[in-house]
């Protein structure tokens, strides 16, 4: 941390222009202590990490301190003087007494107060979940930064969520996720993050040099590429068509066991399965396998022109053994209702099934099970293009820039 308390009560700040002459000169004569337990803690001057204190013993504080890598003290302290530099009123290692709870960066902006977790390492679930409980109560809104060591790219539009990144991930427009790199000195903005399997997600993602972003660049809506969406989604299906038998040997027999009963080749199983959607986030089961369930297992039980209402479906999902949903403390707990939905349309769009109200469908046709690679090739792309569309419908895909500090405040959760 760079903030400590002195013998005389005063706070001394490390980010505050201090010559290392000096800080060695206090160090000899005085004893230092944290604003938050009152223990001692030492000043470190080394040449490895940024100068910081320490506690003697990090579990003795009140305030579960992230162990402070140099990488994260370095990425601190450019966010404080970067959020400095915005004219944003910043506070760093702000203590909130009421809810014992210290953010790495407290940024004031109108009358709004943002919490900064600059979050370098994994943190539990639970843990996440008490911070932002302790921030709403207190009416303060949140941003996550993650660092910039988390971000783990699969080339170029791919990259890997852990189940602790997807907890940090917010909604602007599209679902994002943050991070900021020292070492880079820059941000990483990943929207969309679109997942093709459990932690694989599509994510178009743009760099924001430190010197050259404001604030609200980082959170105004980018344009993302529906071509090249496009082109990475078929690949990829490809790919998993050819090679999924190896995947499935990973544990997902019920989908193989789904494709036997129904006498479906494994190469060509529909192309209705495995489609993009909005808000496909909202599912951990690969996106195939939930999708599947609902074309193969639930609507092939029904008969062409037979009535079903949506409610069936949710419940469907909901209580599937094999569908589970995916922790996202800041996105609406109906989100997941809200992918089966935008599936349903998909449905509709292809003509398989008809909406007739706004709750109620009836099937039209059986899916497609195609017989030649060509065949599964032209519908693959042909449902692909269908969903896209429904994605263009959803996101601004032509990316206008809107103002979301002023306008649109639910960016920062
Ligand atoms: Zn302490």
């Amino acid at each position: 941390m760079f903030v400590a308390k002195r013998e005389n009560g005063e706070e001394i700040h490390l980010l505050h222009g201090w010559k290392e002459k000096q800080l060695m000169m206090l160090r000899k004569n005085e004893r230092f202590f944290c604003p938050i337990c009152h223990l001692e803690v030492q000043l470190k001057l080394g040449k490895q990490k940024q100068w910081h204190f320490a506690h003697k013993k990090s579990h003795s504080c009140k305030v579960e301190f992230e162990n402070e890598s140099a990488y994260h003290l370095r990425g601190k302290e450019q966010l404080y003087t970067w959020f400095q530099s915005q004219g944003c009123s910043v506070n760093i290692e702000h203590y909130l007494p009421a809810i014992q709870q210290r953010p790495d960066l407290f940024v004031a902006i109108g009358n709004r107060q943002i919490a900064i977790e600059y979050q370098c390492a994994s943190l539990s679930a639970e843990q996440l979940l008490k911070r932002t409980e302790g921030y709403w109560k207190e009416g303060i809104q949140i941003l996550w930064i993650l660092g910039g060591n988390q971000l783990k790219r699969h080339g170029a539009y791919w990259l890997s969520l852990s189940s602790f990144h997807s907890c940090c991930v917010q909604y602007h427009s599209n679902p994002y996720l943050l991070y900021f790199c020292p070492d880079a000195k820059a941000f990483f903005k990943c929207n969309l993050l679109l997942p093709f399997s459990s932690s694989i997600v599509f994510s178009h993602a743009i760099y924001f040099p430190l010197q050259i972003t404001t604030f609200k660049n980082i959170l105004t809506t980018s344009p993302i590429s529906i071509e090249r969406l496009e082109k990475e989604w078929m690949n990829k299906k490809q790919r998993f068509r050819a090679n999924s038998i190896h995947m499935w040997k990973q544990g997902e027999r019920s989908f193989l066991e789904l494709l036997y009963e129904n006498c479906i080749s494994l190469s060509c199983f529909p192309a209705e399965i495995g489609v993009p959607l909005p808000s496909l986030l909202a599912f951990r089961t690969h996106s195939f396998i939930w999708q599947a369930y609902i074309l193969i297992e639930l609507l092939g039980k029904f008969a062409v022109g037979e009535y079903f209402s949506l409610y069936t479906v949710f419940q469907y999902v909901e209580r599937h053994w094999g569908i589970r949903r995916r922790l996202l403390p800041y996105l609406p707990g109906v989100f997941w209702k809200q992918a089966v939905r935008e599936y349903m349309q998909f449905l509709c769009v292809i003509g398989e099934i008809e909406q007739v109200d706004v709750y109620k469908y009836r099937k039209i046709r059986c899916f497609i099970i195609s017989k030649t690679e060509e065949e599964v090739q032209k519908f693959d792309r042909l449902f692909l293009r269908e969903a896209l569309r429904l994605m263009e419908a959803k996101y601004n895909m032509s990316g206008g820039k809107t103002d979301i500090i002023e306008r649109y405040p639910e960016g920062i959760t």
